[in-house]
């Protein structure tokens, strides 16, 4: 059976509940979750009455759950008035499943309807260190339907616990992960089988962190797609929320009839970034059954993801040996046991990629690289081993001379204030400085009025797309290239070395633009 898409709706009043509903089916779900704990009064008979009515009207077939305060829910009495209660909903065919908490469930069980019992168990703090106990005796309660877990993660991979007692239970079974580092849980719930996900209809209707909205789970996602064997990717970096990667990709993997799913997971930066990184990917590569097939990495693991590789001893294109950093993961599961790993650097690739048709690199043109980050080392790296002479200037001129002395003489340092000197074809900005967010937003970083003709200018910062340096090098005539163009270019090489198809770079690219727009 497919795994169902379900809007949980906190019940404040009966019309505010059913407008919900209508609009959690009109967005495509296949069922709703009236949570009644906030509204339901044990010693009233009209919020009884508006309850009945409510299931009467629903739109879609629901599940009534009065979540108690204990697990993470409003609702502080007893649970006799709730059992009573939903005893007085059982003849009523809108109600498709009754949840009550194992620990308040006292017996009871929807004799004599259609309807189910979801026996659940929520820990909002993390995982009870009895689950497999406390879950072995949820299996064996008599009446059960379908067992419900929601525990806390603290990491990514306590998603894996979870899927796994999914796919191996006898029982109709969700194992959903609370918190940010929960989505894969809740998205991949067609993989393992599970019985439903639950989905917001807005970020600020979610009844648990960390639950994705309707629209994503079925439009970004790509949800109803998804069966087990839908290959799973990943873009992984810290932050990540804001990542356009996923948006891409999947729309890619939809263009291309590819069966893929690609999701964002934050590995945390900071002091234990490489370790988390390392043992966030063993664990993903090694899992049966989730087919990780390979991801987007980004800031700050780019260098770890080199040195990971070298310690594995998984294979490394000539960028990312050259470069000590990473973009892409690939891994091959022809042979599932011993899958194969490749680590590519698809950014300096891609800077030659954007300028193809604006500049002949094979004349010698000379260039100038602003900054010495990681982007600069991949633009300097790829120019030069095309003909390009490169020049590179940073605002700490000592960074832009370790750089040039890493890349053994293929590129000179020079400073910021001698570049716009020299008879420059193309300029390229490869610092942060221009980004939305970034160090300094509405700065140029380097004096293009300095420049008495107009070269070729070309951006890596992508968010805004016209930057402060594009629009004056506009306004001078300049020619130019935006960051979108290299954006788009990496992740149409991570595409490729991911499904071995051609990516539709227009759709791509006409994606990336719009979502920067909105
Ligand atoms: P990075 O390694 O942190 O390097 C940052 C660079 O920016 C350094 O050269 C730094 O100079 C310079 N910088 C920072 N703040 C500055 C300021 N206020 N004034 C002058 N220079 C400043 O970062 P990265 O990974 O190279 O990324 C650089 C940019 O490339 C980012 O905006 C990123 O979004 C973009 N990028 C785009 C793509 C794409 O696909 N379009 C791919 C990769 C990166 P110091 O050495 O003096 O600190």
């Amino acid at each position: 059976m497919p795994t169902l898409a379900c809007v949980p709706i906190l019940v404040r009043s009966h019309t505010d509940a059913i407008a919900q509903a209508r609009t959690a089916r009109d967005a495509g779900a296949d069922l709703v979750e009236f949570r009644i704990d906030g509204f339901f009064r044990p010693n009233d008979d009209t919020s009884a009455d508006e309850i009945e009515s409510i299931v009467r009207e629903s739109p879609l077939p629901c599940i009534i759950t009065c979540r108690a305060a204990a697990e993470g829910g409003f609702y502080e009495g007893e649970p006799d008035p709730v059992l009573a209660l939903f005893d007085h909903l059982l003849p009523l065919p809108g109600v498709a499943h009754f949840d009550i908490e194992a620990s308040r469930h006292k017996g009871w069980a929807p004799v004599g309807t259609t309807a189910s019992l979801i026996l659940s168990l929520h820990d909002h703090r993390g995982r009870p260190a009895d689950l497999n106990r406390r879950l072995l005796k949820m299996r064996a309660t008599p009446g059960v339907g379908v067992i419900k877990l929601a525990t806390t993660a603290r990491s990514v991979r306590d998603n894996l616990e979870l899927l796994d007692l999914v796919r191996d239970s006898d029982h109709p079974m969700m194992a959903l992960a609370m918190g940010e580092h929960g989505l894969m849980s809740r998205v991949l719930a067609p993989k393992f089988n599970a019985f439903l996900t639950f989905a917001s209809l807005r970020p600020e209707t979610a009844t648990a962190p960390g639950q994705p909205t309707l629209h994503d789970l079925l439009h970004l996602y790509r949800f109803r797609a998804i069966t087990p064997v839908t290959r799973v990717y990943a873009v992984v970096g810290d932050p990540i929320s804001h990542s356009l990667s996923p948006l891409v990709h999947n729309v890619v993997f939809e263009a291309l009839g590819y069966d893929g799913v690609d999701l964002p997971l934050r590995i945390p930066g900071g002091d234990e970034a490489p370790e988390s990184l390392k043992a966030t990917l063993l664990e993903l590569i090694h899992h049966p059954g989730l087919d990780f097939s390979g991801a987007s990495i980004t800031l700050p693991h780019k260098r770890a993801i080199v040195r990971l590789a070298r310690e594995q001893g998984w294979s490394l294109d000539d960028a990312s040996a050259a470069l000590g950093a990473a973009n892409t993961l690939v891994i091959d599961r022809g042979h599932p046991r011993t899958p194969a790993v490749r680590v590519l650097n698809t950014d300096a690739p891609a800077i030659l990629r954007a300028l193809e048709g604006s500049i002949d690199l094979t004349r010698s043109p000379l260039v100038g690289v602003v900054g010495a980050g990681g982007a600069a080392r991949a633009a300097a790296w790829a120019l030069a081993r095309s003909g390009a002479r490169v020049l590179i200037a940073n605002r700490t001129p000592e960074h832009a001379t370790a750089l040039a002395a890493d890349l053994s003489g293929q590129v000179r340092a020079i400073t910021l204030a001698e570049l716009v000197r020299e008879p420059l074809d193309l300029v390229i900005n490869a610092t942060s400085v221009g980004m939305k967010g970034g160090p300094a937003p509405e700065a140029i970083p380097l004096d293009l009025h300095a420049i008495p003709f107009a070269p070729l200018v070309m951006e890596t910062v992508y968010t805004p797309i016209e930057t402060p340096l594009l629009a004056l090098a506009r306004s001078r005539g300049c020619r130019t290239i935006d960051g979108v163009a290299m954006f788009v270019e990496q992740a149409a090489l991570q595409s490729e070395a991911w499904t071995g198809l051609t990516p539709p770079r227009a759709l791509m690219n006409r994606v990336v633009r719009e979502a920067l727009a909105g």
